[in-house]
This record gives structure tokens, C-alpha cells and sequence, in this order.
């Protein structure tokens, strides 16, 4: 099977009569103690709509819309997409700069298409030519949005989260999804914290979840559907992605050579694809590797070659998955210092 890549239908135009139906605020600004455990207690237990497949509707009835999918560095978005999608598209790791494009994944449940974006987290600690080219990608992907879903990790909000915050606009509805609340083992501490957050932004609407957890997920259909507008779909009802294969190979690969190796390894380095050719089920592949220095070049080989060794057998076993194909894989390692800081080689590397 592919990535479930096809040119993208565009929706026809919707009635300029018809305005979209923004529901009621959840949310009061100021709410007292005991109203606040209520609300939580009913933001967990509420169930959204189940996920059978997709039976393509009359389009009068389909509903679609994007949903762009923000926060700092780390807090799941992407664990999140790709639990969203049903498939892996978004790559993760433990380090903070793993997603750098935007990535589109959608889902189809019944008569609603949810569109979702992936943002790379918003960049702060370096102002280089690739943190302002992500930085770009994230104020592109709030714009022009049917829904804002801001993630946060429950019970925390820092200067980064912050920063993330002040981009989103105020017209658009946005979620506050408080992740990893499988972490919090005294819901009391989550009330202060949560009237702060009210006080911060006007939330239309406070989810506490995990990521990784299938009930939250469906729950979370259900809760963004009433915010996506009466519409014609615009992909097919069994698309998952927007992104090509080769675009997932080259992903596939900075995974698991940011997975294996150590901190050590400056984010900076990154993958191209210089061949992606299929035969039947075949696909040859041959990426590079591109590092800012000799010594890190040291650190992706490793002893005898060990460690591209492994890089290469995990990405293959996850390209042959993906592909349900056979896949040769080849990856060369090269030294281009200075590239992050290169407005134009980061353009050629593929960042918008
Ligand atoms: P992103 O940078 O926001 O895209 O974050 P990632 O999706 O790459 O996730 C960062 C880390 O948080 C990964 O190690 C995930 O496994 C972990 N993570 C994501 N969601 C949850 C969750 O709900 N609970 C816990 N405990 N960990 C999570
Ligand atoms: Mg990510």
C-alpha cells in the first residue's frame, strides 16, 4: 500500500450564504472551585462519536475542514496526528526539533473530513535561517484555519508555550488540549492551573487527554466536528496524507537517525532523497545524509559503521512496512557546513 497519496480534490466553493455555525462557548471566564472539578470531571468522561468507516454521503451533507494542530516543541502533536490518522505520518522522538514541515494527515468519519495540520514546534532558542524558515510554517498554518487545537502538556504553560499562544488569532475557535494528563496523578492540582489558562486565551472548548490513549482519540472526533463547516470533502474518504512516499522516506530516515544517536548530534542534520524508483513492488532508494561537521559525520557512522548500519536496517523495515514492498535502501553520509544557517541551501533541502 502507499501513503494513500492523490492530487487533491478542491472543494467546490461553499454558499457564500451559508456562514459557519460557530457553537456556543463552553467555557465561562471565571468559574469557582467546585465548578471547575465539574467541568473536568465531565470534559473526562464525555464520549465523542465512534469511528466506523467512511460511506460517502450526499455532498449537501458532507462537512470538512482544517484543523491545525499547534504547540511548543514536545507535547505530542505529532504522536497526536498520527493517532488521529490511524497511520504513522508524522515522524517522533524525544528531541524537540523533530517535525520541521507542515504535514497534512486527514481522517474521514462518516460525513466529516477532518483535515489536520502538523506544525513544527515554534522555534526559539536559535534565530538561524531553518528556525525562521519553521517559525514561517507555523504562522502559515494557523491562518486559514476552521479550528485551532493548542497543545500543551496538563498543568504546565511556559514562555515558549507563550509564544505559541500569541499567534493564534482571535476569530478562529481553538481547543485547549491539556496532553499527557495520563502524567498527573492529582486532579486538584489541574483546577488552579486550568483558571489560569481560561484567563490566557478565550478557549472555546478544554481537553484533557492523552495522545496515546484510543478512547481520548475518538472522544476528540467528536468534540472538533461541530466546528467544521457544512462542505464537500476535498480528498478522498480513504486519503491519510497529502505527503508523496519519497517526502515519507526522507522522514522515515531522520527518525530513526535522530532516535539513534545521542544528544550529541546537533538537530541541524538533516536527509535528502537523491533517488526514489519503483518497480513493481520494488522501491530503490538512496539518501544522504546531510551533517554541519566532519565529527558529526564521525558520530552518524559509528564504529566500523555499525550505527548507519542500523539507521539504515530500521528505516528499510519501516519503508518495506509503509510500502508493503520489498525496499533497497542506500544512504551516504556528507559534510555541508553551515547549511542551517543558509536561507538558500534551505530552501533547496525542501523547507518552505
Ligand atoms: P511534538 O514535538 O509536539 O510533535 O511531540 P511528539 O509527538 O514528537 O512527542 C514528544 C514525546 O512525548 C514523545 O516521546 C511522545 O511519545 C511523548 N508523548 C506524546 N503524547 C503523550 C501522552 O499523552 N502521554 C505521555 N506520557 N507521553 C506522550
Ligand atoms: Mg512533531
Amino acid at each position: 500500500m502507499s501513503t494513500g497519496k492523490k492530487e487533491a480534490k478542491k472543494p467546490a466553493a461553499a454558499p457564500a450564504a451559508e456562514p459557519k455555525k460557530r457553537p456556543a462557548k463552553a467555557l465561562e471566564p471565571v468559574q469557582p472551585p467546585d465548578a471547575l472539578e465539574a467541568m473536568l470531571a465531565q470534559a473526562l468522561s464525555s464520549r465523542g462519536a465512534a469511528v466506523p468507516a467512511a460511506d460517502t454521503p450526499p455532498v449537501g451533507e458532507q462537512r470538512c475542514g482544517l484543523i491545525a494542530i499547534v504547540g511548543k516543541p514536545n507535547v505530542g502533536k505529532s504522536t497526536l496526528l498520527n493517532a488521529l490518522v490511524g497511520q504513522k505520518i508524522s515522524i517522533t522522538s524525544r528531541k524537540a526539533q523533530t517535525t520541521r514541515h507542515r504535514i497534512t494527515g486527514m481522517r474521514t468519519v462518516k460525513a466529516t473530513q477532518f483535515v489536520f495540520v502538523d506544525t513544527p514546534g515554534f522555534q526559539t532558542r536559535h534565530g538561524n535561517a531553518l528556525n525562521r524558515s519553521l517559525n514561517r510554517t507555523v504562522v502559515g498554518a494557523v491562518n486559514d484555519v476552521d479550528l485551532i487545537v493548542f497543545v500543551v502538556e496538563a498543568g504546565q504553560f511556559n514562555q515558549a508555550d507563550a509564544k505559541v499562544l500569541a499567534l493564534l488569532p482571535e476569530k478562529t475557535p481553538a481547543i485547549l488540549l491539556a496532553n499527557k494528563f495520563d502524567l498527573i496523578h492529582r486532579r486538584a492540582e489541574i483546577a488552579p492551573w486550568l483558571r489560569e489558562m481560561q484567563e490566557r486565551h478565550n478557549f472555546a472548548e478544554f481537553v484533557p487527554m492523552s495522545a496515546n490513549n484510543a478512547r481520548d482519540i475518538e472522544r476528540l472526533f467528536g468534540i472538533c466536528e461541530k466546528y467544521l463547516p457544512v462542505q464537500p470533502w476535498m480528498y478522498g474518504a480513504d486519503e491519510l496524507t497529502d505527503r508523496s512516499d519519497r517526502f515519507m522516506a526522507a522522514e522515515i530516515i531522520r527518525e530513526k537517525l535522530f532516535r539513534l544517536t545521542g544528544d550529541e548530534l546537533p538537530y541541524t542534520s538533516t536527509v535528502v532523497i537523491d533517488q526514489y524508483e519503483e518497480e513493481g513492488t520494488l522501491r530503490k532508494i538512496a539518501a544522504t545524509i546531510i551533517v554541519e561537521r566532519d565529527g558529526h559525520k564521525g558520530m552518524i557512522i559509528g564504529e566500523k559503521g555499525e550505527k548507519l548500519k542500523r539507521i539504515g536496517t530500521e528505516a528499510r523495515h519501516e519503508l518495506e512496512t509503509l510500502t508493503g514492498g520489498k525496499v533497497f535502501l542506500e544512504i551516504w553520509v556528507k559534510v555541508r557546513s553551515g547549511w542551517a544557517d543558509d536561507e538558500a541551501r534551505v530552501k533547496t533541502f525542501g523547507y518552505e
